[in-house]
């Protein structure tokens, strides 16, 4: 028989089978026996080259160069993270928006910050502090599809996730933004991590916006970054916000407390929003005590 060779995406992976989305469907793939010994493992995201073996299935023969990878949930390519915070119950959470954009953008991922639930009060102060922090934000309800159009066209063609505490309206906002996932119920509705399935997976859903959203179980409010000490060292450079400043007496600084410094003169000066910079503080904090010696695997 020949084979033919095709590219896809992988959609979800289970017990060693591969299921690739390609422009003619989902393929089952099996990963080739040298993937075993090679350091990369496929993962759901993953861009890959198989060989079509029988009808849809296959098997996997490379792994296209990775943009990024998340281990926890194991998954790569993401192009954007949305940010859900919600008016209320609960409230916005400065903190944790900015851990996770900073996260983000250390892992080559572009933060969208969503404010969910306009229909029962205003986000102007909050929407502005991110404005100004030159992020780009969406005010919306997920009660009112109306305000939904322009979020839904972030979704085209790309790998998205969603993060954001449970109860902010993650689940809502997919299910308004894409009916053909509340149509689903019966089958495996998505449910961003709480789905009816009860073994716990990662996997890409396609949307009607030709794009694909991942349901990943406990992605939601962990600043996960794989190495640590990079993202302790690289961490004012996450607050892209802070860029334009870091311009300091002591190439030291912290950006903290310190005598001449750049990022504490933008706050000062209302150029840099102060809760950002609180934010940073905090983190920074969270992380100085960390150093190669217990730094924790796994
Ligand atoms: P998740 O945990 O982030 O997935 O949040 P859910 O989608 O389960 O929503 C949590 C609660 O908030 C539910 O009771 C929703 O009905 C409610 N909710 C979600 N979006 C909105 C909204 O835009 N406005 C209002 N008033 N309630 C909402
Ligand atoms: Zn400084």
């Amino acid at each position: 028989m020949t084979t033919s060779n095709k590219i896809g995406i992988i959609v979800k992976a289970i017990s060693g089978f591969y299921y690739v989305k390609t422009d003619d469907g989902v393929f089952e793939c099996k990963a080739r026996g040298n993937f075993r010994h090679s350091k990369v493992s496929p993962i759901v995201g993953d861009r890959v080259d198989f060989s079509v073996t029988g009808q849809n299935c296959g098997v996997l023969e490379n792994i296209q160069p990775r943009k990024n990878s998340l281990t926890r949930p194991a998954i790569a390519n993401i192009d954007k993270i949305f940010i859900v915070s919600s008016y209320e119950n609960p409230a916005p959470d400065t903190y944790l928006i900015d851990r996770l954009t900073a996260m983000a953008v250390f892992n080559g991922i572009k933060p969208i910050i969503v404010f969910n639930k306009s229909d029962v009060g205003d986000f102007e102060v909050f929407d502005r502090i991110y404005k100004n922090a030159g992020f780009k934000t969406y005010v919306v309800s997920a009660k009112k599809p109306e305000t939904l159009k322009l979020l839904k066209d972030e979704f085209k063609n790309c790998i998205c996730a969603m993060a954001g505490n449970s109860g902010v309206g993650k689940s809502s906002l997919i299910n308004a933004l894409f009916d053909e996932f509340a149509l689903k119920t019966g089958e495996v509705s998505i449910a961003l991590g709480r789905g009816r399935h009860t073994t716990r997976h990662t996997e890409l859903y396609e949307n009607s916006m030709g794009g694909l959203i991942a349901d990943t179980p406990g992605f939601s409010s962990v600043v996960q970054v794989e190495n640590i000490l990079e993202f302790k060292e690289k961490l004012a450079y996450c607050f892209e916000d802070f860029l334009p400043y870091i311009d300091c007496k002591f190439t030291s600084c912290n950006h903290t407390c310190e005598v001449g410094c750049g990022v504490l003169a933008a706050v000062n000066a209302g150029k840099i929003q102060k809760s950002r910079h609180d934010s940073y503080v905090a983190l920074f904090n969270e992380l100085k005590d960390i150093n190669c010696w217990n730094v924790q695997k796994g």
